[in-house]
């Protein structure tokens, strides 16, 4: 997290006034937090799961070759994640989109060199199917974090899916809430020893030529990969110009005297270059070849700011951004990869702003629901992941259908405790004084900004080392059940789709 937002933050807090918390606590009369009055009965769960069965047991396997493959990526979208975004839904019995596809998996997420993994080894692992090292991308292990020969070294660049899809003679394309050169889709097209090489200050600031190692950005705009995607969508446009330049309102992070927005664009007048949402809806993909959106400097802010300030004209949902890429995609007959990450789910976490996250979880599940709708699924594999967990719990015995941002019960201190609380975290520091906990009960705790408690102090909470879920449907996505490692998820991938240098359905 940049000091900026941190700072943001604390100032949001310092702003909270006390009002009493409206928490329920545990409660022995369970009747009005009952959602179905046929809970009550033996029958009822007995009939539920019947059907279950034989809705599982009669499902017809599609073992056809899949020539579409769309992998969502919930950035640090956790199990408890998904559990308390039902709860923002409504209540237990709700659904994320995604939990109803027929094949669920879980996938061990441990970098080469360290045990909880950042979403750069990670990016490596599930795009280019190689472990990696912490907080290098599209490199294999051999390379070392932040060595310049090693970044340049071609025998240790790893090859990722989108790749293998352009190299089938299909499409390929990458949609994102943070930077386009963020860590997650950097992992599609980049080959960087250190994931914060996004602009070329950043190369030469880690102690590299950069006339010789090629930040992410260059590597998007010009590389063998980046520069052929049909469609890339998300934030970041700093990374991309000289500071002599200005986009979003913001001067560019560059110091080369580049422009890299127009260098792209200039390549071909089949090209499109959009600023916001209405220049974006506004694009005919029978008209352009590719297309390039920047909507912001930085990342894109969480969809409940871009509510409260009435920025959805600015700013496209990740619903709009995944169905303009799939349009885009779609005009090539061949067939097409797309990478679209809900990447603001692992901010709100870090900033233990948890309302923030589940708010983006819930709007990464829309956007998988308007992807099962547009796609045909008899040819479209659609598979959904998470890079790494992150350290919020999910706790108590509050009684059903309890408000999950509120109190779960009290603790031996005589005090209420949130059901969502952190391992660690900046959630410390407004929930702690000399020697005890702050009351949740002297706390405005309603604000979306408001930062769950967090047991240990740390100005940027940490990622959780547990294991995160997969899920797949489409053609043969019944080979994503198990536990598997992740870097087995792009061969899957791969070998359902007839792409990539190893064994496939077609071979
Ligand atoms: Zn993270």
């Amino acid at each position: 997290m940049p000091k900026k937002l941190f700072v943001t933050i604390l100032m949001l807090s310092c702003l909270q006034v006390v009002i009493l918390d409206k928490g329920t606590g545990t409660s022995t009369d369970d009747s009005l937090n009952i959602v179905s009055t046929g809970e009550k009965t033996a029958a009822y769960w007995l009939a539920q799961a019947r059907a279950a069965v034989e809705a599982k047991a009669n499902r017809a396997r599609n073992t056809k070759k899949a020539k579409n493959v769309i992998m969502f990526l919930g950035d640090g979208m956790s199990h408890q994640t998904i559990a308390a975004a039902r709860l923002a839904l409504g209540n237990e019995n709700k659904k994320l989109s995604f939990e109803s596809f027929p094949s669920v998996g879980s996938s061990k997420t441990f970098c080469v060199d360290v045990q909880v993994a950042d979403s750069a080894c990670t990016s490596t692992a599930y795009l280019n199917g190689v472990k990696a090292n912490f907080l290098t991308i599209g490199v294999n292990p051999n390379a070392k974090y932040k060595n310049c020969n090693d970044n340049v070294d071609r025998t240790k660049w790893t090859s990722s899916i989108a790749q293998w899809f352009q190299n089938a003679g299909r499409s390929a394309g990458i949609v994102t809430t943070t930077r386009i050169t963020h860590a997650s889709p950097a992992g599609a097209f980049a080959h960087i020893t250190d994931r914060n090489w996004e602009a070329n200050v950043n190369v030469s600031s880690g102690g590299c030529d950069d006339n010789i190692v090629d930040d992410i950005s260059e590597q998007l705009v010009n590389g063998e990969v980046g520069s052929k995607f049909k469609v890339i969508l998300g934030g970041g446009s700093e990374n991309f110009i000289d500071s002599s330049f200005t986009e979003h309102g913001v001067s560019g992070m560059r110091s080369d005297g580049k422009n890299l927005i127009n260098e792209w664009t200039s390549k071909s007048n089949k090209r499109s270059f959009v600023r916001n949402r209405s220049e974006m809806m506004a694009v005919d993909p029978k008209k352009v070849d590719q297309l390039f959106g920047l909507f912001h400097s930085d990342h894109i802010p969480y969809h409940l700011e871009t509510v409260s300030k009435n920025e959805q004209s600015i700013y496209p949902t990740i619903t709009e951004m995944t169905m303009k890429a799939i349009d885009m995609l779609s005009t090539d007959t061949d067939g097409y990869f797309l990478f679209v990450e809900g990447g603001k789910i692992d901010h709100g976490h870090h900033a233990t702003q948890a309302r923030y996250a589940i708010d983006e979880t819930i709007e990464f599940s829309k956007a998988i629901q308007a992807t099962v709708d547009r796609v045909n699924l008899d040819e479209t594999l659609i598979v959904v992941t998470a890079d790494h967990g992150h350290v919020m719990s999910y706790s108590g015995n509050a009684p059903r259908g309890n408000d999950i941002f509120s109190t779960a019960g009290t603790a031996d201190d005589a005090m209420k405790y949130y059901t969502l609380s952190y391992a660690n975290g900046p959630g410390y520091f407004f929930n702690r004084k000399p020697g005890a906990r702050v009351d949740p009960a002297t706390q405005q705790s309603t604000a979306n900004s408001f930062l769950f408690p967090a047991m240990a102090p740390n100005e940027i909470e940490t990622h959780g080392g547990d294991d995160v879920g997969i899920f797949a449907t489409g053609p043969n996505a019944h080979l994503f059940t198990g536990v598997m490692e992740q870097y087995i998820i792009p061969h899957k991938m791969a070998y359902i789709s007839c792409v990539g240098s190893g064994t496939t359905l077609c071979s």
